[in-house]
């Protein structure tokens, strides 16, 4: 029997409404003695999403301060150390994470990145855990990357400033509001 009184327990509880890496991991219950190798892949600036190969598998991250950080004050670094312990979206591209249920899991207490609605009939129909052992295994690690991860940064933005052609930047003139033009604007034709 599917245990749906597990999935509002866990919605309703504050444990899991805020998926942090330490909150995360006080739950997961994959664990494994191998050390797989993790490497960490780069940035998805675009998406702010970090990739890191953790064995054979794509595991992904994304920081909740990491996408507000236009709005928040210090340095990258500062922001990073802040976002360890913040709320984070994850997704690893193993079978188990799927038919373990945690993609399911995730996407129902909003920690997944990619939408996932079919519960664990089979395999974890208690919903036990939260992250497959790869992710277990990443997760208390990601600082350790902090450098790779900032240098990553910087190279994706020196390349976009390298991108921007001087033509590109178009000087902007101040536009002179009168009273006639802001009428016209808000009212149109006269
Ligand atoms: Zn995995």
């Amino acid at each position: 029997m599917y245990n749906y009184n597990r999935l509002q327990q866990l919605i309703e509880s504050d444990k899991l409404s805020e998926a942090t890496i330490s909150g995360l991991l006080g739950m997961s219950t994959r664990t494994t003695p191998i050390k797989y190798p993790i490497k960490y892949k780069g940035v998805d600036l675009k998406r702010k999403i970090f990739n890191f190969m953790v064995g054979e598998y794509d595991c992904h991250i994304k920081f909740e301060e990491f996408s507000n950080m236009k709005k928040l004050k210090g340095s990258t670094s500062d922001i990073f150390e802040m976002a360890l312990n913040g709320d984070v979206y994850i997704h690893c591209n193993c079978a188990d994470f799927g038919f373990g249920g945690w993609a399911y899991l995730a996407d129902e207490l909003d920690y997944g990145l990619r939408p996932e609605n079919r519960p664990p009939y089979i395999n974890n129909p208690e919903l036990d855990g939260s992250i497959c052992k790869h992710l277990n295994q990443l997760l208390p690690k990601i600082g350790n990357y902090k450098d790779e991860i900032m240098k990553s940064i910087d190279a994706k933005l020196d390349k976009i400033k390298k991108e921007i052609k001087p033509k590109d930047i178009k000087k902007k003139e101040p536009i002179q509001v009168t009273t006639g033009r802001l009428f016209k604007k808000l009212f149109g034709k006269l």
